[in-house]
């Protein structure tokens, strides 16, 4: 299931996501939590949206 509505606060590229604006690359919650998976996180890459969910069919 996609959605419309884009949130143009929060780019997003993650068209895998549940959330993600089906015709542009937003968010399309009001806002996102966003935390890392590393003790010492140095670059972006080690940031994680964890408002995340897997699209489902
Ligand atoms: S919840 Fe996170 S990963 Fe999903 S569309 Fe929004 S910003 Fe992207």
């Amino acid at each position: 299931m996609g959605t419309e509505f884009a949130n143009k606060h929060i780019g997003c590229t993650v068209k895998n996501c549940e959330y993600h604006c089906c015709n542009d690359n937003y968010c399309s919650l009001d806002r996102i939590e966003v935390g890392t998976h590393e003790g010492n996180p140095t670059q972006s890459q080690c940031t994680d949206c964890l408002s995340f969910k897997e699209k489902c069919c």
